[in-house]
């Protein structure tokens, strides 16, 4: 069985390969499957962004199973913002640094308990039967009030987690992933997908 994951992203594969490894499937990125489109995500919900890649790429690859993530960053003070449009929030040119640096300023004088915020990943599978799964991954935290640490990417640095003490660009790759969002969202569909191929 191939399992085609619908991004460019070297990093998601890496955690991706990592996580679905124990399927005893072929698990390629877009480009090693040879497929190369540029998807319109209008959705108005991460899983429906999720959706939209998935089937793109499903329409090219109709023997595999394909997979597509979308994720984001919810801050409840900014009614939720930046959510779908993350990647996309002031500007896809602006780095994460400027972006960073303008939430904190948004959230200058926020106490604590109204800084609360969540990575979400949705990841949709659509399998060669026509079967479409969706699932969905959350991690829960609080915007700091400085930017912190040097691993991870985006919004990292800003992501504090008070279990931790620390903020998810300070923790080891390996710790974040038992934690994260997409971690948790890929372990939920590496089940699904399982029970799916066993069914
Ligand atoms: P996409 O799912 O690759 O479209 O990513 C959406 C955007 O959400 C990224 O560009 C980041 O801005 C943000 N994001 C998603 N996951 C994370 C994360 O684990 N850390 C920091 N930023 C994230």
């Amino acid at each position: 069985m191939e399992i085609v994951f619908a991004t460019g992203n070297k990093d998601k594969m890496r955690e991706i390969r990592q996580i679905l490894g124990g399927l005893n499937a072929d698990i390629k990125s877009m480009k090693e499957a040879g497929v190369d489109v540029d998807i319109v995500e209008d959705g108005t919900t991460f899983e429906e962004n999720a959706l939209i890649k998935a089937r793109e790429v499903s329409k090219l690859c109709k023997d595999s199973i394909v997979l597509a993530d979308d994720s984001g960053l919810e801050i409840d003070f900014l009614n939720k913002e930046p959510g779908i449009y993350s990647a996309r929030y002031l500007g896809r040119d602006t780095s994460y640094t400027e972006k960073n640096t303008i939430i904190l300023e948004k959230l200058n004088g926020v106490p604590d308990e109204k800084r609360s915020a969540r990575f979400v990943c949705a990841i949709a599978a659509c399998l060669p039967d026509g079967r479409e799964l969706v699932v969905r991954g959350t991690m829960e935290g609080q915007i700091g009030y400085e930017i912190a640490g040097e691993n991870g990417f985006g919004y990292d640095p800003i992501f504090f987690l008070p279990e931790y003490g620390k903020t998810s660009a300070e923790l080891l790759p390996e710790e974040k992933n038992a934690v994260s969002h997409r971690g948790k969202a890929l372990r939920m569909m590496e089940e699904k997908l399982r029970e799916a191929i066993n069914a």
